[in-house]
């Protein structure tokens, strides 16, 4: 990571506050709750909603303290500017109705996030077709394309099947037909991945998992990296056209993501998610650590049928992984061996919580096909990989010995 004196990741996050000016030499940016800011002048208040004088309006367009944690964001991207919105998927909506119009199409990855999968389907429904591709090969996400594909979505790696896409052939593609490449970086994180090595121009953070990484604030994000050309994109109204081209993009989704439909991130969560994104680097390599001593025991022990994660040579995807991912993270998923219940197993866990979140500083199971991708039925699972057995783990930062003993007894 990059700041001008090509400082590293912990340390360019731990000062990045401290490049503005902070109230009181506060070590903190502190929580601002005013939802109105107030001007002494008529003339400087109108200026500001003109856009000719930076400052405050209204809380639910911008905040000081919601922007120090944006600034954060963009430095950990290596980005040109980053919004923020009260959850993630209030930022992947906001790309929706911020840059779509009807009878545009889109292609994404079929290895979705399960609310993502369901926002595309609600999506289709509004008059604008997502195609749906298996993204570990381009040519899948090639032939999907259409003179009226607007962008083209992936995840890097899939939760919770651990899929990771083919991301940087499917960035020169989106780079030749200039099309907008969105890349939801929540599973990699910043950290251990940036999408503008690849040629993403939007970048999607879910705040709420390794960014906090506590569970205790949601938020999410989009980033600019400035690699997309907006002079490109037909759907940029004039109103915003009259900032420099490379701003087009983020004043149009302020204004109709953020503004228009309100899911702004409020200063107490901003607060939150920016303490926690101090330990971000050390939380990530503590879990990417105990992930991979956890996926190879797993893998060896004959009452487990199948390990997914990243770091183990036999998955499909290690090689692109190895070669772009700082380490692995701290998400698998496996399937036990037939005729072990899957809710026993969960059950004699005594470290590991049943919860849906990840990212979380302690080690969270969940049954998948039967809590968070119960919803889109037996076939759309099947469809996506999905085994009816599949325990998905998020490695939380206990100690790595604890969570092996906890994972061997309870299959014992
Ligand atoms: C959790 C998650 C989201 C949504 O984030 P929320 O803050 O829970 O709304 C989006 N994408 C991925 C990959 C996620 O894991």
């Amino acid at each position: 990571m990059t700041d001008k004196k090509n400082r590293g990741f912990t340390t360019t996050v731990l000062h990045s506050d401290r490049q503005k000016p902070i109230e009181h030499g506060s070590l903190h940016k502190p929580i601002h709750t005013a939802v109105a800011f107030g001007y002494r002048d008529a003339r400087e208040l109108a200026d500001v909603f003109q856009g000719k004088k930076a400052g405050y309006r209204y809380g639910r367009q911008g905040n000081p303290t919601v922007s120090a944690l944006e600034d954060k964001i963009t430095r950990m991207e290596d980005g040109m500017a980053t919004l923020c919105f009260a959850t993630g998927m209030a930022a992947i909506g906001a790309i929706v109705q911020g840059l779509l119009r009807s009878g545009d199409h889109v292609v994404s990855s079929s290895f979705l996030f399960g609310n993502t999968n369901s926002l595309w389907q609600t999506v289709s429904q509004q008059g604008m077709p997502v195609s749906f591709v298996d993204p570990t090969d381009v040519a899948h996400v090639e032939r999907a394309l259409q003179p009226n594909t607007r962008l083209v979505f992936v995840e890097t790696i899939a939760n919770p099947r651990t899929q990771v896409a083919d991301l940087e052939r499917i960035g020169t593609l989106c780079r030749e037909r200039g099309i907008l490449y969105v890349v939801d970086n929540t599973m990699t994180s910043p950290y251990l991945f940036r999408p503008k090595a690849v040629g993403a121009g939007l970048v999607v953070n879910a705040l709420t998992k390794s960014i906090g990484g506590h569970g205790n604030a949601l938020g999410g994000s989009l980033t600019d990296t400035g690699l997309f050309d907006w002079t490109r994109f037909p759907n940029i109204a004039d109103s915003y056209q009259r900032f420099v081209p490379g701003a087009w993009g983020m004043a149009q989704l302020r204004a109709k993501g953020l503004r228009d439909f309100g899911a702004a991130l409020g200063p107490e969560a901003a607060h939150h998610l920016s303490v926690g994104s101090e330990t971000m680097a050390l939380r990530i390599e503590r879990e990417s650590g105990s992930a991979l001593a956890l996926a190879r025991m797993l893998s060896d022990d004959p009452r487990v049928a199948a390990v997914h994660y990243p770091g183990l040579p036999s998955h499909p995807q290690h090689a692109i992984a190895a070669s772009l991912f700082r380490a692995y993270g701290g998400l698998f998923s496996f399937e036990l061996a037939a005729g072990i219940d899957c809710f026993d197993y969960l059950n004699r866990l005594q470290i590991a919580v049943p919860a849906s979140n990840l990212g979380d500083t302690r080690t969270l199971v969940i049954p998948v096909a039967h809590t968070i991708f119960h919803e889109m039925g037996p076939e759309r699972r099947a469809s996506m990989g999905i085994a009816e057995s599949l325990i998905r783990v998020s490695v939380g930062i206990e100690d790595t010995g604890d969570l092996i003993e906890d994972f061997r007894q309870a299959l014992d």
